[in-house]
């Protein structure tokens, strides 16, 4: 792809730091969400409530459901920023859509840097 729009090294560079905050971000969300799904747990365990008949247990078991599919997107994230920044260190096309090979643009990529289509793609 010799003709493969390029980011500058200042735009690269400032994607990267936004990438690596995000990921600070998710770590500090994940380390959170498992400390809150733990104590759900213990809370739960604590209570000894029987989720079937006891509407407490309803609740917790809501609760946990809830915490166990945020942990999931979280880390389901993190796993897509450390692609991100992987891409973004190897330069294996990080800013191209991977639809219409066209550049993303960096102000997309600035408010998404997960993006892997440009607007245009992604509607
Ligand atoms: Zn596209």
């Amino acid at each position: 792809m010799a003709d493969a729009p390029q980011l500058t090294l200042r735009e690269r560079r400032a994607l990267r730091a936004a990438i690596v905050a995000d990921l600070d971000r998710l770590d500090e969300q994940i380390i959170s969400l498992a400390r809150a799904f733990d104590d759900i747990v213990a809370a739960n365990e604590q209570a000894n409530t029987d989720d079937e008949h006891d509407p407490e247990g309803t609740t917790i078991a809501f609760e946990r459901s809830q915490v166990s599919a945020l942990l999931r997107q979280a880390r389901e994230d993190r796993d897509a920023l450390r692609n991100t920044l992987h891409r973004v260190d190897d330069d294996l096309g990080y800013g191209v859509c991977t639809e219409c090979r066209g550049f993303i643009g960096v102000d997309r990529l600035l408010a998404l840097p997960a993006a892997a289509k440009c607007i245009a793609c992604a509607r």
